[in-house]
């Protein structure tokens, strides 16, 4: 266990087992999903603490830069889309290899796009969404123990002066990134291996323009890849497999420039790198993402290659996935068994991500004559076949991705919903404030009790089924006719 470890701390640790959480929830660590996450909760009126090591500023330093389609509907259901929208620039394609370019104008999505962004623009939003609900923010603390019993989890954290404090609640979610202290606290491992090794990030600004807003090349053992944040700088990504040094290896921007000229043949001119790392990427993932009242999202859970933008993305998606489950129970309204269902749902889209991130890239950097011939047969068979190619542009966007439904299940049960129309708007509308979403054909009286969580609309179509979706959009439950008992019955079981 990491942390303070003294006798003293102990004892007031056995103490505090038998207290009373002081908070509902306490998520540890403010990065994308950290403060969905605890927006969510708050937003819901759960009280919740949110702790970040690192003290309070703004960066202009990013990891991710780019936003799916699928997060952009979960940040429509919060009213965040539109402004980020404004602030980013969308881009209607992937170019995944040379000859292969998947297009997003056809997704069945309002975001027919994906939108080139910054993670501090992201974050940025997020953060201020979560203060203006309520978040109780403390920077500069530190997570350095945890333990949990029947009742609660107490954790031992280090202020912003170093000194040790003790903090109690009902649940605790760690957001804390790749290298989680939450994870290794609650004794799971991280497995899985290093994939490439001694990338090279900068943040630069060029003297030429690159022809296309996303440029991306491979030749021989280089690969380029080049995006426009929007304020004069572009994120170029390179890797020269030839050159395997440790991440700690100094880095200057002329090794950034050769292996950018050897891709794209040009550096673009590239100059006044505002940051440069060196790093590798890993593919791992924990084999559960709840231990009893202990719960894992992000890079927390899994790590995989930058490769179709898809980590942080993900890790959004976990959050919208758990908040309302959590706040639902933690306000009484659910069955501590609805938690179990968040590893039932995330963890398989976590592995299939892993899954297609690591193919791309490997398939990006083939070099032998088989996973050549590979790409070369991939590449045909996506660009002949149409549904294919949608297909893969579902699963990167993560508008592909579906839950399991129950045996017996109507056949929409866990779907994705599209922002259909409604009589009253748009359902990413009706979605704002983490209701669920009763649509039927009639006009449905529920009388008001779960007005806090239910919203009732009618389809603007003349459609007969009737659904409840879930406040993350995914359909809880769905009739092609149903009474007002059956309707009441759905109800009970799904919204308490
Ligand atoms: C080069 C690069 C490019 C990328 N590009 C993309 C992309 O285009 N699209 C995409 O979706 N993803 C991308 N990613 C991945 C993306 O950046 C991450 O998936 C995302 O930041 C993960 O968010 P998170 O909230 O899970 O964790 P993080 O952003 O890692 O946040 C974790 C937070 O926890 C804090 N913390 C850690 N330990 C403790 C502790 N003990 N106590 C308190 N606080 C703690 C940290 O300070 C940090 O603020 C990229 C990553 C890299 C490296």
């Amino acid at each position: 266990m990491n942390g303070t470890g003294t006798n003293s701390t102990a004892n007031t640790a056995n103490t505090a087992n038998t207290a009373k959480a002081q908070y509902s929830v306490i998520v540890v660590g403010a990065g994308p999903a950290g403060l969905l996450l605890a927006g969510d909760l708050a937003a819901a009126g759960v009280s919740v603490t949110l702790l970040e090591r690192r003290p309070h500023k703004t960066s202009n330093l990013s990891r991710a830069f780019v936003l799916h389609a699928r997060t952009l509907e979960q940040l429509d259901a919060r009213g965040l889309a539109d402004g980020l929208e404004s602030a980013g620039r969308p881009l209607d394609r992937i170019r995944l290899f040379t000859h292969l370019t998947v297009e997003l104008d056809t997704l069945p999505s309002r975001f027919n796009h994906l939108l080139v962004i910054p993670q501090y623009e992201v974050e940025e939003v997020l953060r201020r969404r979560a203060v203006e609900a309520g978040v109780d923010f403390r920077y500069e603390t530190e997570m350095a123990g945890l333990k949990q019993d029947a009742d609660g989890v107490t954790l031992q954290v280090r202020g912003p002066g170093g000194e040790a404090q003790e903090l109690r609640a009902a649940y605790v979610v760690g957001t804390d990134g790749m290298r989680s202290a939450v994870r290794d606290e609650i004794g799971l491992p991280f497995p899985g291996r290093s994939v490439i090794r001694s990338v090279v990030l900068a943040d630069v600004r060029l003297a030429e323009e690159p022809e296309s807003l996303l440029t991306v090349n491979t030749v021989g053992d280089a690969f380029a890849f080049l995006a426009p944040f929007g304020d004069g700088y572009y994120r170029v990504i390179a890797w020269n497999r030839a050159r395997n040094v440790s991440d700690t290896e100094p880095l200057d921007l002329e090794e950034v420039k050769e292996v950018t000229r050897l891709a794209l043949g040009t550096d673009f001119g590239m100059n006044d790198a505002r940051w440069m790392s060196r790093f590798h990427s890993d593919e791992r993932q924990a084999p559960a993402y709840r231990v009893g009242r202990v719960f894992l999202a992000g890079d927390a859970a899994h790590v995989h290659t930058p490769a179709g933008g898809q980590g942080m993305n993900t890790g959004l998606q976990d959050a919208a996935n758990l908040s309302w489950k959590l706040a639902a129970v933690v306000r009484g309204h659910a069955d501590t068994a609805l938690l179990d269902t968040y590893q039932a749902e995330r963890h398989p889209v976590g592995r299939s991500v892993l899954r297609s991130s690591g193919g791309l890239v490997r398939l990006a950097m083939a070099k032998r004559p088989w996973t050549l011939a590979a790409r070369r047969v991939l590449t045909m068979f996506l660009n002949t076949v149409t549904p294919a190619r949608r297909k893969v542009a579902a699963q990167i966007t993560g508008i592909g991705y579906g839950y399991a439904a129950p045996r017996g299940a109507h056949r929409l049960a866990g779907t994705r919903v599209p922002d259909v129309a409604l009589r009253g708007g748009r359902l990413y509308e009706a979605l704002r404030g983490g209701r669920f979403v009763l649509i039927t054909p009639e006009a449905y009286e529920d009388g008001g009790a779960r007005k806090d969580r239910l919203a009732g609309e009618r389809w603007a179509s003349d459609r007969r089924t009737t659904v409840l979706v879930r406040p993350d959009g995914y359909v809880a439950w769905a009739a092609d006719s149903a009474d007002a008992a059956t309707i009441e019955g759905a109800l009970t079981a799904h919204v308490g």
